[in-house]
């Protein structure tokens, strides 16, 4: 492991920047204690010292500078190493939540000797120390950031060791398949043990199964906590702004009886049964020579590239135009479900006529003013994306783009493995796809993470985490 010892102590503000009812510095280090010791005073006058570990005592920062000027009021805890977030003393001070006091205090506690921690330096420790795995330190990230109740389930169960115990047990089921296999780089004669080489092959095939299981997930697990792009299309007035606002629920375009008023994309983003949406309406893709709608088309076209699903949508009470023809053979290509729209309306196209164009894709009717197949297009939406409802269960799910990275190389290492044993390769052969095969798996856990991917995945946290 990494485990060190760092001599400088950190500081933060660890909760939120604006007002509220507390905010928090938080101090881990040496001076952790001395610091507290300088700055903290009990009206009782009880000493630090005193103190047990891993409780809250009341009493006043003060400022020993300034003639001992009280700076706030404050519970302070103290938690003793090793049994502590960073695996160091901390001391946190629970101050009044507004910015000017817990920048004084912070500016006390750095007065005193300690240094303003970096984004992430807390839980950089935390891993360094050996109290997380890097794939738990990720998951504190991911569970702050999470946008939907199911990425923060997700999160909380990789933070408990989930993830990691999973990967952990195919790791150690390679590392026993490598040492048999390196034992007989040994004893050169075993290689003609065909049997040997049956059940060794036979253990590699199952670590695969369970590999390519977890891998698989990350489609899914990516989905759920970054989000999906989604683009509403049609011609003007079809009716794009109305499903925004209907999906959003609230009036946030502007809906107008004008073809082609919506000039501008205009972005949302909805949670559809526990799937972040980034919902994007656009001017349509219609052609035409007004300037100012002009650009909105050229935008809308860059909002196609970058959308993951289409919601194209279609007015029930009119015949299909060469737009809507043109947009049923974007369809085919695409990830994308067919709104037939206003069905309210006497139907001049139903859905069939959708159908004969794109046969592979779902029609979802709606009529946006009844609140008619919204829920229907919800669901349809999640089917579309994940298969069916994603129920957060047994076993892991992989949500991280670094993880799923891992779980490729670790799979492909696998892969060559298996088709040397396949193959009757030397063992010296096989145990190298093996260890790379390990690496992979390592990565994850950060068992054999370099410093400078460390500080990357680090530097992406928030202060004072
Ligand atoms: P956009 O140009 O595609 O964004 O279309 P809008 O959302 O601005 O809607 C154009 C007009 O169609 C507005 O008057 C809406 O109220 C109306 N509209 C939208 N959806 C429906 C629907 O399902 N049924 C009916 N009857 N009118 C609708
Ligand atoms: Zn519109």
């Amino acid at each position: 492991g990494y485990s060190m010892k760092f001599h400088d102590t950190i500081a933060a503000i660890a909760t939120a920047r604006g007002e509220a009812g507390i905010g928090i510095v938080r101090v881990s280090g040496d001076l952790a204690l001395p610091i507290a010791a300088e700055l903290f005073r009990s009206p009782r006058g009880v000493s630090l010292t005193e103190l047990s570990t891993h409780t809250l005592t009341y009493g006043h920062v003060i400022d020993t500078n300034a003639s001992d000027d009280v700076i706030d009021e404050v519970l302070l805890g103290i938690m003793h190493a090793p049994k502590t977030y960073t695996g160091e003393d901390i001391v946190e001070f629970n101050c009044h939540g507004g910015i000017v006091t817990l920048t004084a205090v912070l500016d006390l506690v750095v007065k005193s000797g300690a240094r303003v921690a970096e984004p992430g330096e807390f839980t950089k420790r935390a891993f360094l120390n050996g109290r997380l795995d890097l794939a738990q330190a990720e998951a504190v990230a991911e569970l702050i950031a999470s946008k939907t109740d199911l990425s923060r389930k997700i999160a909380i169960e990789a933070l408990a060791g989930k993830l990691s115990d999973t990967v952990n047990s195919l790791s150690d089921r390679l590392a026993d398949l490598l040492a048999e296999i390196e034992a007989s780089i040994d004893f050169p004669e075993e290689d003609l043990d065909f049997m040997k080489v049956e059940t060794q092959l036979g253990t590699a095939r199952a670590v695969q199964t369970d590999l390519t299981a977890l891998l698989d997930t990350a489609t899914e697990g990516r989905i759920i906590t970054e989000g999906v792009n989604v683009a509403i299309l049609g011609k003007p007035n079809v009716g794009k702004s109305s499903l925004l606002n209907a999906l959003v629920g609230a009036t946030r375009a502007i809906v107008t009886e004008i073809p082609g008023t919506t000039r501008d994309t205009i972005e949302e983003t909805i949670n559809v049964n526990g799937i972040p949406l980034k919902l994007i309406d656009t001017a349509g893709i219609r052609q035409t020579d007004d300037i100012v709608e002009q650009q909105g088309v050229e935008r809308s076209k860059a909002v196609l590239d970058r959308a993951e699903l289409l919601l194209l949508m279609f007015d029930a009470s009119q015949p299909l135009n060469n737009a809507d023809l043109e947009l049923l053979q974007t369809a085919q290509s695409a990830k994308a479900i067919l709104i037939l729209n206003k069905v309210d309306l006497p139907v001049l196209t139903p859905s069939t006529t959708l159908l004969v164009h794109c046969p592979k894709k779902q029609v979802v009717e709606t009529a946006i003013p009844e609140d008619k197949g919204l829920d229907a297009l919800k669901v349809t939406i999640c089917e579309e994306l994940l298969g069916g409802e994603l129920v957060v269960g047994e076993s892991p799910i992989v949500t991280n783009a670094r993880h799923q990275e891992a779980l490729r190389c670790a799979n492909e290492g696998l892969n060559y493995a298996i088709e040397s044993l396949e193959n009757g390769m030397p063992p010296d052969l096989v145990a190298v796809d093996l260890r790379i095969s390990l690496d992979g798996l390592g990565d994850i856990v950060g068992r054999t993470t370099t410093e400078d991917i460390l500080d990357r995945i680090f530097s992406q946290f928030c202060v004072g985490k």
